[in-house]
């Protein structure tokens, strides 16, 4: 199949990147992540990115806009369900595209990570793909966590410390509100 990868990073892409490879698909990369924050992290992230698309050898559509106030405009009053909206805004995006360019589906690297709500991306992507009208591929690409962390190291990749939004930021780093929240926590890392 030819495919629109949605990429949240450039480790997260490692794996899925190498895997779907080997089965015989033809990929197209997607940089599409207004929920990264502050500015200078979303240009660590989104140079990451790049490094390994050369390194790969993926084309890719960059969306290098940085996209604070979108995303902050969609999660205000929401914050307890800010990641739900937040692959929506990302997931839409990259459905929409993968319409425009003709492709025969999309699928997104956060199916890679251990720590993001899996069956959410899940259900998002497909109700993405049924708002396109264009299939979402859907793998559990978590089988390969630690081959993708070994292959982003090798590359010399930078590796973020938390998910993204400000919000993941001080929950990674503010010691009294960590302490504060419930087992059922937020994405730490994408
Ligand atoms: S914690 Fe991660 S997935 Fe959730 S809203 Fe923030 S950046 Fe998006």
């Amino acid at each position: 199949m030819r495919l629109l990868l949605h990429m949240c990073c450039g480790p997260c892409a490692v794996y899925p990147v190498a895997a779907l490879r080997r089965e015989g698909h033809e990929l197209h990369g997607f940089f599409c992540n207004p929920n990264i924050h502050p500015y200078r992290e979303f240009r660590r992230r989104l140079g990451a990115a790049r490094a390994f698309a050369e390194k790969a050898g993926l084309p890719v559509t960059w969306e290098r806009d940085y996209g604070l106030k979108l995303f902050v405009r969609s999660v205000v009053f929401h914050e307890r369900d800010r990641c739900r909206i937040c692959y929506r805004l990302r997931l839409r995006r990259t459905a929409r595209l993968a319409a425009d360019m003709g492709l025969d589906g999309f699928t997104t690297t956060l199916l890679y990570s251990r720590y993001q709500k899996h069956d959410l991306i899940r259900q998002t992507g497909e109700w993405a793909a049924a708002q396109a009208g264009v299939p979402f591929f859907y793998q559990d690409f978590r089988a390969g966590w630690q081959a993708g962390i070994e292959g982003a190291i090798a590359m010399g990749l930078y590796r973020q410390a938390y998910c993204g939004c400000i919000y993941s930021e001080q929950e990674r780093y503010d010691k009294k509100l960590r302490r504060r929240r419930s087992p059922l926590q937020e994405p730490r890392n994408s």
